[in-house]
């Protein structure tokens, strides 16, 4: 098995089916490049350089994906965790060499998930536990149900019909009889492709569902729906103890995690990030508050900028709001546009349609702030809290979903439940620098301790051992 399937890519329909020779069962929403934002903003003149001004209106965003990166390897990381925590990795791995998995979610590019099944399989595979990628598709139809759900599912308001079962229904039948479920552990993130456990009867292996969202107050008549098809699992996994419900199954604890040698997380030189300031019109020589989101309303990206015309009237600042699609998102394009009418005229308001490639563009806009915000309503577990940790920057964020977890409030950076406290806090930092540095290195060391991809790794090769019968749980949540 050695050298097999490393840095295995998520596998889509067509390429499944062109190896079939079939047609593919419906085409995947695709995602390209953001050429231009919906309209082009009118900006108010100011007393910026007029490079400014010319690159916040058209900012050089990139049009091609870089080529990729060479992924890490294992050993790589001991400079960061230690050769004993590395040791301790190969170990708990030794006894899953050869046995198969498939990870099974719903987009390949945006979002947390993808980010991070973009990293952890590569890992499992050069740990010679053989890990395939796939990713469910969909019609339109589709995705907006499954977007429905997802907003039912942290609490909104639902009309759950028997036509929107049916779709879910039928997608989940289309992608599972493609399908072929020949591995040993079955990992199914999120609620878009649950119904795949139709096949557990046909397979020997063990079915993790993979929860990513916050369950604690779902919408009752999609969680209805969806629990029957959750409790055929072996196993069901939750980013915080607050997010499960009540099940027949066992449940186990996992926070997400983040690679600190991504490209989204590496270190970078000064100079790069100078760069991809001056690409896109930002001025180092005054605060720079930045949330990176998909534009989500969940996300509260108009509240951020509310937030911000607060601050400004104390404090001369610059606010990003950089963010872009993901193929399971269809309501992005609205809500940038709502975002570009809150944000009006003001050319210290730069807002930024990023490609899907922008890992290192985003990693230097975080590295370039001076706060870091995720103001969110609703969140799942927020991984763009942990990068801005990770980075050693203070972060003000909403305190929901999995954000408290990371954010000891003052202490490793600030929860926020409104606008105004939102404004107070970034204020606050800003004009308290010392204090700002000190919730960056207690929040860089919180993210070391507990969010990093080696700790989430050694989580799923202890559960695998559970699931397979080689090891006996200590304590499930
Ligand atoms: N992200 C990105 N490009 C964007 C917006 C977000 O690469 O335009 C990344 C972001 O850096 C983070 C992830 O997508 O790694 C978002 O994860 P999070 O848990 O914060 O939110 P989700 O989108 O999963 O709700």
């Amino acid at each position: 098995m050695k050298g097999k399937n490393r840095n295995q890519k998520p596998v889509a329909a067509e390429e499944q089916n062109a190896a079939k020779g079939t047609e593919a069962v419906a085409d995947p929403p695709t995602i390209t490049a953001p050429s231009s934002p919906p309209k082009e903003r009118r900006l108010r003149d100011a007393e910026l350089p007029p490079h400014f001004i010319e690159r916040r209106k058209h900012p050089r965003i990139s049009t091609q994906p870089p080529p990729p990166a060479a992924p890490p390897r294992l050993d790589d990381y001991a400079a960061i965790i230690g050769r004993p925590e590395l040791d301790e990795i190969r170990f708990l791995a030794r006894h899953l060499q050869g046995k198969t998995v498939k990870m099974v979610n719903s987009t390949a590019v945006g979002g947390g998930v993808a980010e991070i099944l973009n990293r952890l399989i590569p890992l499992l595979n050069e740990l010679e536990i053989p890990t395939r990628w796939e990713v469910i598709t969909g019609g339109n139809d589709f995705f907006e149900v499954t977007k429905g759900f997802h907003n039912a599912l942290h609490g909104g308001d639902y009309n759950l019909t028997k036509q929107i079962q049916d779709i879910f229904l039928a997608y989940n039948e289309q992608n599972r009889l493609r399908m072929q479920f020949t591995e040993d552990l079955f990992v199914i993130h999120d609620p878009q492709p649950a119904g795949l456990i139709r096949s557990r009867s046909d397979t020997r292996g063990r079915w993790i569902w993979r929860c990513h969202i916050d369950l604690s107050n779902p919408h009752s008549g999609v969680w209805d729906f969806l629990k029957p098809m959750v409790e055929q699992y072996d196993a069901a996994i939750f980013s915080a103890p607050a997010f499960t419900r009540q099940l027949s199954i066992p449940q186990y604890l996992f926070y997400p995690s983040i690679d600190p040698l991504s490209e989204k997380n590496r270190e970078l030189e000064e100079s790069y990030i100078s760069k991809v300031c001056d690409d896109f019109g930002i001025d180092r020589s005054r605060p720079v508050i930045t949330q990176i989101s998909r534009f989500d309303r969940l996300k509260d990206p108009v509240g951020v900028i509310e937030a911000y015309k607060l601050v400004k009237k104390y404090v001369d600042c610059q606010l990003v709001l950089a963010g872009g699609g993901a193929t399971d998102d269809p309501e992005g394009a609205v809500v940038l546009q709502e975002v570009m009418d809150a944000a009006g005229d003001d050319p210290d308001v730069i807002i930024l349609n990023l490609p899907p490639w922008s890992a290192l563009e985003i990693n230097a806009l975080q590295r370039a702030s001076t706060v870091i915000v995720q103001k969110s309503l609703k969140e799942g577990f927020g991984l763009t809290v942990t990068e801005g940790l990770w980075k050693q920057k203070p972060v003000v964020a909403g305190a929901v979903g999995g954000i408290p977890t990371q954010i000891i409030h003052k202490l490793t950076g600030v929860l926020v439940h409104s606008i105004e406290g939102c404004a107070y806090q970034i204020r606050y930092l800003l004009t308290h620098p010392e204090f700002a540095a000190q919730l960056g290195k207690n929040g860089r060391e919180h993210a070391k301790e507990n969010f990093l991809i080696t700790v989430n790794l050694k989580r799923w090769l202890l559960l695998f051992q559970i699931l397979l019968g080689m090891a006996k749980p200590s304590k499930t949540l």
